[in-house]
């Protein structure tokens, strides 16, 4: 690994372990996951000016009004996916800066990725080539309808909340075992982590913990 990408200071492996440490006494068990944790060079995902925090347990602003999403809740929704079924297909909703999309490339053969504010999803390309990632398709649209043309998917990760579940990412799931983790909620200060999983028509909602993510909106920006 090249300087740039290893780290040094407050972007090293040493820095980058105590977040792992963090995370496994946040009840994170995967060492599958921890690893890819600990081996992605998160600070190269935000702006220069953030490096120094790069590695906290924390949401980060990206820009736009977005955020980079928290490493525990990163790890716990990919986590959740891996032990509840097949990853060959991953559907991710809000690209974002790419680092939740980085640590499903890790697990998944191909995941497709949506985001809705252009800059972003520019950006999170160039980011995620520069680290030599290209089991990923990018798309710059509105997530809410989902990929329907690569579709079915065996999971479905949405990074940002709705008011509720939309129908259309359900209509895109496996129906032999695919499984959505998606945030619900209509206020910020009010969002549940929801797992999904699909088996034909039935459709089984699991509540997993309180969350909170930026809200999903529909629409493009150019
Ligand atoms: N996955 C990112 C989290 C980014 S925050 C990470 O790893 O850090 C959520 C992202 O969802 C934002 O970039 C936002 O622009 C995007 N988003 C919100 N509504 C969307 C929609 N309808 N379709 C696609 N992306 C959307």
């Amino acid at each position: 690994m090249n300087a740039h990408i290893s780290g040094i200071g407050m972007t090293s492996e040493r820095t980058r372990n105590r977040l792992v440490e963090r995370l496994q006494a946040e009840g994170i068990t995967s060492q599958h996951i921890l690893q890819i944790i600990a081996q992605t060079p998160r600070h190269l995902f935000i702006d220069e000016g953030l490096s120094h925090r790069a590695y906290e347990d924390t949401a980060l602003p990206i820009g736009m009004g977005q955020t980079i999403s928290q490493p525990y809740i990163v790890a716990r929704m990919t986590e959740i996916l891996l032990q509840t079924g097949r990853m060959d297909k991953v559907l991710e909703i809000g690209t974002g800066c790419g680092y939740q999309t980085s640590i499903l490339s890790k697990v998944s053969k191909t995941v497709f990725t949506i985001e809705r504010i252009r800059a972003l999803h520019m950006q999170a390309r160039k980011t995620l080539s520069g680290l030599g990632l290209h089991n990923i398709q990018y798309l710059f649209a509105d997530g809410f309808n989902g990929w329907p043309q690569n579709g079915p998917f065996d999971a479905i990760i949405v990074t940002a909340a709705p008011q509720s579940v939309p129908e259309k990412l359900i209509m895109q799931l496996s129906e032999d075992g695919g499984r959505m983790i998606i945030p619900i909620g209509a206020t910020e200060t009010n969002q549940e982590l929801v797992l999904i999983e699909r088996q034909g028509n039935k459709v089984k909602q699991t509540f997993i913990e309180k969350v909170k993510f930026v809200p999903l909106v529909s629409g493009i920006k150019r």
